[in-house]
């Protein structure tokens, strides 16, 4: 009878033995404040499977923010995709059905299966949901990982801040997150590369600069960062601006940032 309380008793003591210090399940409260389902599940799931416990590497810290971003996509059924509007328009009038209709999932082919036309298959419009939803995802297991593993003080910002995503608690320093992803994955379809992600796109690096040009004529004094999975490319750009920019899968320069932030807790 005694069986099953001492069983479970000793589970305690194993886990509150092996588990490393700060990476213990009390403290996940603190890592999901502000952290929305279904994006909590997603990133505290994926912390716990790739990140915990282990020393950080580059394929690791990857894998962690990749899964994240592709698991949202997964979760909100953002696809890529593809439709022959030739067919469709054949068809009129039988919406909802599938019929002889060319359509399909990943990169368009050259010519529809259905019909053999060439110029009327298009992509279906999920990239501009997917902008979002990877941003949202890369924010949060950012978020998450930021707290869990060196307990920084930092929130999300409040709604409709423009030129960051995050603030310290004591209001020393904001963060600005670009990430996405470099290339999509589901299911049994081929890998499909993204180029341009993060801030390799010369575009998003712009914005990311007038954001933080933007913030610091309102709150001069205060640290500005900008946090991406992929750098930028482009060397046209100020070292004061690059000097900002934190690689969040190099191991070596996030522990640096992270130490850099803790400074501004003491
Ligand atoms: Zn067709």
């Amino acid at each position: 009878m005694r069986g099953n309380g001492f069983r479970s008793c000793v589970l305690v003591m194993v886990a509150a033995v092996t588990l490393p210090r700060g990476d213990r399940p009390r403290a996940a409260p603190v890592a999901a404040r502000g952290i929305p389902e279904p994006y909590l599940t997603i990133v505290a799931g994926n912390y716990r499977e790739v990140l915990e416990g282990k020393a950080l590497s580059s394929a690791l810290l990857r894998q962690y923010f990749n899964k994240c971003m592709l698991d949202v996509l997964e979760h909100y059924h953002v696809y890529e995709c593809w439709v022959c509007v030739q067919c469709l328009h054949d068809k009129e009038g039988l919406a909802g059905n599938a019929g002889d209709i060319g359509f399909g999932f990943g990169a368009k082919p050259a010519s529809c299966p259905v019909c053999k036309g060439t110029d009327s298959i298009y992509r279906v419009g999920t990239f501009q949901a997917r902008a979002q939803r990877t941003g949202e995802g890369f924010e949060n297991a950012f978020l998450f990982l930021m707290r869990q593993r060196w307990r920084l003080q930092l929130d999300k910002s409040p709604p409709l801040t423009q030129t960051h995503d995050f603030v310290h608690v004591g209001g020393r320093y904001a963060i600005e997150a670009k990430g996405s992803l470099e290339f999509l994955e589901s299911g049994n379809q081929p890998r499909l590369n993204l180029p341009r992600a993060g801030l390799s796109r010369s575009d998003t690096l712009k914005k990311a600069e007038s954001n933080w040009q933007e913030f610091s004529r309102k709150k001069p004094g205060v640290e500005f960062f900008i946090v991406t999975n992929v750098l930028p490319k482009s060397k046209g750009y100020s070292k004061d601006l690059l000097g900002r920019v934190v690689d969040v899968t190099d191991p070596a320069a996030l522990s640096r940032f992270a130490e850099r932030l803790l400074t501004f807790d003491r």
